[in-house]
């Protein structure tokens, strides 16, 4: 089974794609499960988690991409927000009270990414190995520390267009009918990754990234 881990929709605050066309999207392309992981927001995620439910098959894993203050972390398995700014290991641990799974997003990402010394020093329960928006080397970088760390995988597109739905997908080899299963079998270690990642280095990117940052007003999502 395979099921894109990491998408953002109009309930994040750079991204204007509606739920139910993200999932209408994701059932044409062969995928048998989402995350709809938006930018410290939950309600979208809800809303594909409901509306999974009338869909034959395909599962949807409630999550939110939450700023700490040292980068992006992925709880999944939560039906509410997680305060934002707060250190990597008080945020690993305000999701882990409310149920869920913290693993670490893209970690060798520049700005937005925790980076390594973070992920030795806190305790997640997988990390991102695969995200279609990064380049190669960091993807195959996060997959080794996860394989030191004794961890499991995640993939996912971090789609932020329609058209990157699916670019980026954790695997399972068993079938998986609910969010509990596939949380399982990840932080077992049981999953792998799949996908395309970013061409090393791009200018475009950094110049986009940049530009973006300015457009916040300088502050980092
Ligand atoms: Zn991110
Ligand atoms: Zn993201």
């Amino acid at each position: 089974m395979m099921m894109d881990l990491h998408v953002h929709s109009a309930h994040s605050v750079d991204t204007d794609v509606e739920i139910k066309d993200i999932l209408k999207t994701a059932k044409a392309r062969n995928l048998d499960g989402l995350a709809i992981s938006d930018h410290n927001e939950i309600a979208g995620s809800l809303e594909a988690f409901e509306l999974a439910k009338e869909m034959e098959g395909f599962v949807v894993i409630r999550a939110t991409e939450v700023s700490s203050s040292e980068g992006h972390i992925i709880a999944y398995g939560v039906d509410k927000k997680i305060p934002r700014d707060m250190t990597p290991q008080d945020t690993v641990e305000a999701i882990r009270r409310v149920g869920g799974t913290p693993v670490v997003a893209h970690p060798y990402r520049f700005w937005s990414g925790v980076g390594e010394r973070v992920v030795l020093n806190t305790r997640f329960s997988a990390i991102e190995g695969l995200n279609a928006r990064s380049p190669k080397s960091t993807n195959e970088k996060a997959i080794a520390l996860a394989e030191k760390l004794d961890l499991g995988v995640t993939g996912g597109s971090d789609a932020h267009k329609i058209e990157d739905i699916g670019t980026g997908v954790t695997v399972f080899k068993s079938n998986i009918e609910t969010e509990e299963q596939a949380l399982e079998e990840i932080v077992k270690g049981r999953s792998k990754v799949y996908g395309k990642s970013r061409p090393a280095g791009s200018p475009k990117y950094v110049a986009k990234t940049v530009s973006e940052w300015f457009g916040r007003g300088m502050k980092r999502i």
